[in-house]
């Protein structure tokens, strides 16, 4: 394999990628009492730093409560309550807490949740590994004699210092997100894939201005834009634009000029703009989430669009169920659960996408008509009313808001 291995040990699981799905899977693990190595491509400061996700979901949640570790995780971190609707700069306020029946989610940067997760598990001892480099799989799909045997997969990397290392395993778990290498570890003919452009771009800002009381989004003819919370002094902008705009299309004048005209608020205050990119609007699923002994865990095996705020919490949600399943299988040698892996997470994936792309099309829609004519227009402008006017389908939005 053209590897000069020099040093060779084992561990039960290793998992690739620090992200939330990584770190999340390799917490649970050792709640669970199965051994884990995590292997991060980045630095830890890197890592520490990637602002992403602002809102972890009621499912999740629920997660790190059932593992005892909701306390240590969430902290101060305020409940995700109600959500503004602003319409031709008229707001409507939904109160997610009474429509969800309490079932809310907590407002915290995906950074934040990242540097406890990691701080949870190395000060548990846990074996976190950064600066890994060329991470190789080997044998994945070897039947091997069992868990423990010795026989299954083995994973190779380049170490900070340089050095080859082979890490020995029973399991795989691929977090290494959309443009890891695990996922390219399963041959085509082995699952199906699905990708959907949602024909729109979004271009995305942090800024160093307040933030809005609620999370907002801002439906207008001028385009759909957003505006949340991250952090005390902080917001992320999001921004309706052509699919193929570039970040420097985008200077600081147009971007406060847009955003006040789309929320409908000539004060709106401005900021030091920290960062600016545009999102791909695009959504991707692989299925199964699984090939041999390769189990394929948040990003790395579905992207969903930041409309609803799903992915960080889909991935929570796929390391949770691998946690229980590698806990069934280590512990009670039942693998069972590890072999409905795939289809328990594909499910709740399938349903926030189509939770994702229903609002993509609610809040577009309705805006800008040329984007999908004045017909639609008004058919999404009914669908707003009917969301504010009738009870049952606030509770419906809710109850998808608050994930599971
Ligand atoms: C601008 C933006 C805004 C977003 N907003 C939201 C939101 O509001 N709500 C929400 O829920 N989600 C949001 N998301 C999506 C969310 O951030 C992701 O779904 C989430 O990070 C997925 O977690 P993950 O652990 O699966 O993957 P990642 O977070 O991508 O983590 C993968 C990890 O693997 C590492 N890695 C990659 N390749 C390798 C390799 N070869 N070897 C070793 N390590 C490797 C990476 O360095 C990384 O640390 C947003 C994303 C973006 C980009």
């Amino acid at each position: 394999m053209g590897y000069n291995t020099t040093m060779r040990e084992s561990s039960r699981v290793v998992v690739i990628g620090a992200g939330p799905a990584g770190l999340t899977l390799a917490n649970l693990l050792r709640l669970a009492g199965v051994g884990c190595v995590v292997l991060e491509r980045q630095s830890r400061s890197y890592v520490e730093q990637r602002q992403r996700a602002g809102v972890l979901d009621y499912a999740s949640r629920r997660i790190f409560e059932e593992w005892g570790l909701a306390e240590t995780l969430l902290a101060g971190a305020p409940e995700d309550h109600a959500i503004e609707i602003r319409v031709d700069g008229d707001p409507h306020v939904l109160d997610l807490r009474a429509l969800s029946g309490g079932r809310t989610g907590r407002a915290i940067p995906q950074q934040m949740l990242i540097t406890r997760l990691m701080t949870a598990f190395l000060e548990n001892g846990g074996d976190l590994r950064f600066d890994a480099g060329d991470v190789a799989l080997h044998d994945i799909d070897a039947p091997g004699l069992g868990p423990g045997s010795g026989s299954g997969p083995r994973v190779t990397y380049r170490d900070a210092e340089g050095a080859v290392r082979e890490i020995a395993c029973d399991y795989v778990a691929g977090c290494d997100g959309h443009h890891g290498v695990t996922r390219t570890a399963v041959p085509p003919r082995a699952a199906t894939t699905y990708t959907y452009d949602h024909g729109i771009g979004w271009f995305t800002v942090l800024a160093d201005a307040p933030p809005p009381r609620l999370p907002l989004f801002a439906i207008s003819s001028h385009g759909f834009a957003a505006q949340f919370q991250r952090g005390p002094a902080a917001c992320r902008l999001y921004l309706e634009c052509a699919p193929d705009d570039a970040p420097d299309d985008w200077n600081d004048e147009r971007i406060w000029k847009q955003a006040r005209l789309r929320l409908g608020d000539e004060t709106l205050p401005a900021g030091p703009i920290v960062d600016k990119g545009v999102v791909e609007m695009r959504s991707f699923v692989i299925d199964p989430m699984r090939y041999g002994r390769l189990f394929l865990v948040g990003d790395a095996a579905h992207i969903i669009t930041p409309m609803g705020g799903k992915g960080m919490n889909l991935a929570i949600g796929d390391a949770d169920v691998l946690a229980r399943a590698l806990r069934a299988a280590v512990r009670d040698g039942d693998e069972e659960p590890l072999a409905a892996y795939s289809a328990t997470c594909l499910r709740r994936v399938w349903n926030q996408q189509e939770f994702s792309r229903w609002l993509t099309e609610l809040v577009h829609e309705s805006g800008d008509a040329s984007l999908a004519g004045t017909f639609r227009r008004q058919l999404a402008r009914a669908r707003l009313d009917r969301l504010f006017a009738s009870a049952p389908a606030g509770h419906a939005f809710a109850d998808l808001l608050a994930g599971g």
